[in-house]
């Protein structure tokens, strides 16, 4: 008998590519797939609570929060996304997904959120912004209609800022960022995201 290959909990092999998991109820997903094909990595459009099953990965992209959380309620979405975050599957919530990820919605980043904080389509804009933890110089960040920070709690770090609003923040395996990478183009920070381990991480 040959040897069994080892295989990780979602039935493919150690060298196989990662699963990223794209909340595709709505939004930018598909955005975000590319980047995730560009990077090496298989996307995968997740609408039920079956799509969430063997991910090693998962990015809530952005959109419009209520029809998002229209759609994680009809779907019975939320326990499962509540379990993943839990079990310390890396997340990476961008603009909407910022939202959904707050403790007004699915309550798993200790923070409170304003929506479309910087004002309504007048203010989208574009701005090089540091994040810390993203190496090679400033993330060039597309905004619309943007969420910042209002208040966070303790376990929540503050990445980015804009006008000395917090725009980019981590609370242990979840990212969120107010802004859109994936249309900017910059993977770096879905490059954390597919390095992230797939464990529950401890404080930084
Ligand atoms: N303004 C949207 C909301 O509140 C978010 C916008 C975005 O994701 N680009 O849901």
């Amino acid at each position: 008998m040959p040897a069994t290959p080892a295989e990780t909990s979602n039935g493919r092999g150690p060298d196989r590519p990662r699963l990223v998991g794209i909340l595709a109820l709505q939004g930018d997903f598909e955005a975000h797939a590319k980047l995730v094909s560009s990077l090496g990595a298989d996307p995968r459009e997740v609408r039920t609570p079956a799509g969430l099953e063997g991910i090693d990965a998962l990015i809530i992209p952005g959109g419009e929060s209520t029809v998002m959380t229209l759609g994680i309620e009809r779907e019975g979405l939320a326990g499962p996304l509540r379990a993943l975050v839990d079990r310390g599957t890396p997340v990476l919530g961008t603009c909407a997904g910022m939202i959904i990820l707050d403790r007004e919605h699915l309550g798993v980043l200790d923070v409170r959120t304003q929506r479309n904080a910087f004002g309504r389509q007048v203010r989208s804009f574009e701005a090089d912004i540091e994040v810390q933890g993203v190496d090679g110089g400033p993330m060039h960040a597309v905004f619309i209609r943007a969420p910042w920070v209002t208040e966070h709690g303790p376990e929540v770090e503050i990445l980015g800022r804009v006008e000395g609003h917090p725009v980019a923040i981590r609370q242990g395996n979840v990212l969120a960022v107010s802004f859109h990478p994936e249309l900017a183009g910059d993977a770096r920070l879905h490059e954390l995201l597919l390095a992230a381990p797939n464990t529950i991480v401890g404080g930084g």
